[in-house]
């Protein structure tokens, strides 16, 4: 990516095609999307690229088995065709896993009324189909496995009342990388794109949109940002985002909550109400859930949804959790009563004895839900929506990390009915994402350079794995800098050169990006990654060119971060202690 005072300048120069607001997998998708149709294309996220929903998801490219319970055939080949594009479009990030699915007696499939003893029948039918829909490039198809088969692959399995299992392939990726990775294709065909740049105000001519009023959250300052067609991808944020365009052109009050029909491509009408609903994942140790390289899938949990344990990085994931919030996205927090809730989902399947001490981390992201009359947020769709308000506001909202591309393509086709163009149809099936063209050659030869440069095999895996035929990039600040080829953490594969990395060529501006989202460190290790926060920052500040007390105050803020959002999860809150007390009292 460019520095960031290139990018600012561009932004305030230049008069754009299309300005897309925010910077999560869809606001990136829609940037590649109209950046490889041949549009000049600003994408502007106020906080760190990901660092929304995206930065939060279970990091699965599935095609959902759970949506084939609920009969949404149409989604799940939607997204089977896109897991399938993105194996190919970027494979050192996109990879398949296989997932044991165990079945027991008195187990319902989730949504489906039927009798528990129909269980392995409908779950093989449900999973034939799943196989069936991938088509002719499905991963390997699934195969049932006896009590002692499954308990053979996974020994802590529980076995009372355990009739049999099934293995099932879909595929993982890490999102964070995912949206980096279409940020910097769309880059490379000359998007600008800057993080901590948040639209606070539209221009608008005649009642309709023409540019946006732009606060640099780094260095201050305001730019104004010209553009033929503005896009808004900001996910929860969606409602505030058309109350601000509708108030530029004097709409009155935006219409969040009206209903409008279902995807909407053409609608012209206000974005449609979107109902928030908050995941959990934990991340806990590999030691305490060896799993090897297996995922489980925890097929009911306490409130009668699937779960799923998964490997990642050098941990588990445990998740999620499905519970509406109404709150202020940017506030969205696990609470210990959704730790426990998983906690307790994972101990009714895996005989692992796991309680809080086994949790390294926690975080909590919003789904997007296009509204429905579903009675719970479990149920309802993950389909997207794409509406055009009277400003010309083209907003987005809904979807998957999945099916972010064809989210992207019909967000730019709405905005090209809308406002029609020179500009020819969606490429974007055809083109590899940033660090896979010569993925086998430049590998190979990062491993070769990895090892003449003295660095563990782990290290080698994991850059490849992060960042492609791009991992040479990273070994050449070693080969400058030796001191850059130490671990930030030891027993993690993460270099102090991939801080360097993140500032030159992924637009890192301050600990978090580098900690939370370039590596994943803050959820890896049990202290948030806070005893690496002075290093990180003395790699960051050289980069950024901070003075001391910059420095200083960064890392102070950085591990009080850290502590409240352990905090946050970790403690019993007073409340609910005073309430024991009141208890125990009481008896
Ligand atoms: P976001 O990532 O939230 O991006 C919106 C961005 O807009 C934010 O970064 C925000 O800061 C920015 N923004 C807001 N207002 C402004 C403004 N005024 N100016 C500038 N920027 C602004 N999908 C899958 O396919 N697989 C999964 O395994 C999966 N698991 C999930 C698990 C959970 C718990 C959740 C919550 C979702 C999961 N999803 C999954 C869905 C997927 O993560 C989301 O659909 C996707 O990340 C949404 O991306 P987005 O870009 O639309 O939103």
């Amino acid at each position: 990516m460019e520095p960031r005072e290139t990018v600012l300048r561009r932004l305030a120069d230049q008069q754009f095609d299309l300005l897309v607001i925010g910077g999560g997998i869809t606001g990136a998708g829609i940037a590649l999307d109209a950046a490889t149709r041949g549009m000049r294309v600003a994408l502007v996220e106020q906080s760190d690229f990901a660092a929304g929903t995206s930065s939060r998801s279970t990091k699965l490219v599935h095609g959902g088995v759970r949506y084939l319970a609920q009969r949404d055939v149409a989604l799940v080949r939607e997204a089977l065709a896109e897991r399938d594009l993105l194996l190919r479009l970027a494979p050192h990030l996109v990879q398949p896993q296989p997932f044991v699915l165990p079945v027991y007696r008195g187990q319902h499939v989730p949504g489906v009324p039927a009798p528990s003893i129909a269980t392995p029948l409908l779950t093989s039918i449900g999973l034939a189909a799943y196989d069936l829909l991938a088509g002719r490039r499905n991963l390997q198809s699934h195969r049932g496995l006896t009590a002692l088969g499954a308990r053979g692959l996974i020994p802590s399995l529980r076995t009372e009342g355990l009739r049999g299992a099934f293995l099932y392939y879909d595929a993982r990726t890490d999102d964070v990388r995912l949206t980096l990775a279409v940020l910097q294709t769309a880059v490379a065909r000359d998007a600008v794109a800057a993080n901590y740049a948040e639209v606070v105000g539209f221009t608008a001519r005649s009642g309709r949109l023409g540019g946006a009023t732009v606060r640099d959250r780094i260095g201050g300052g305001e730019v104004t940002v010209r553009a033929t067609r503005v896009v808004g991808a900001t996910g929860a944020w969606s409602a505030r985002l058309a109350a601000l365009a509708a108030a530029a052109v004097g709409e009155g009050p935006s219409q969040p909550d009206g209903r409008d029909g279902h995807n909407g491509h053409n609608g012209r009408q206000a974005p449609r109400g979107l109902r928030l609903s908050k995941g959990v994942h934990l991340v806990i140790s590999r030691d305490s859930v060896p799993l090897g390289a297996l995922a489980v899938v925890l097929p009911t949990t306490t409130d009668g949804r699937l779960a799923f344990v998964v490997p990642w990085g050098t941990q588990m994931l445990l998740g999620t959790t499905d519970t509406p919030y109404d709150g202020d996205p940017a506030a969205v927090r696990p609470e210990p009563a959704d730790v426990d809730a998983l906690l307790d989902d994972a101990n009714r399947y895996l005989d692992l004895g796991l309680d809080r001490s086994d949790v390294v981390g926690a975080f909590a992201g919003l789904r997007p839900l296009v509204q429905s009359d579903a009675a719970s947020t479990a149920t309802t769709s993950r389909e997207h929506a794409v509406t055009v308000a009277p400003s010309g506001l083209v907003s987005v909202t809904g979807g998957k990390l999945t099916t972010y591309r064809r989210m992207a393509r019909d967000t730019v086709d709405a905005a090209l009915r809308a406002q029609p163009g020179p500009w020819g149809a969606s490429t974007t099936a055809r083109v590899p994402l940033a660090g896979a063209a010569g993925l086998s050659a430049r590998s190979s030869a990062a491993r070769g350079v990895a090892r003449e440069l003295g660095l563990p095999t782990d290290v080698a895996t994991h850059l490849v794995a992060s960042y492609g035929a791009d991992a040479p990039g990273v070994l050449s600040l070693v080969a400058e800098r030796p001191e850059l080829g130490r671990r930030l953490v030891e027993g993690q594969p993460y270099l102090a050169a991939e801080i360097v990395y993140g500032v030159r060529h992924e637009g890192a501006q301050r600990l978090d990006d580098v900690l939370q989202r370039r590596t994943r460190l803050a959820l890896e290790v049990s202290d948030g990654a806070a005893s690496s926060a002075a290093t990180v920052a003395e790699l960051l500040g050289a980069e950024l060119g901070w003075d001391e007390e910059t420095r200083r105050r960064a890392v102070a803020d950085y591990r009080a971060e850290a502590e409240a959002a352990r905090a946050a999860w970790a403690t019993v809150p007073e409340a609910a202690v005073r309430a024991g007390t009141a208890r125990a009292h009481a008896r």
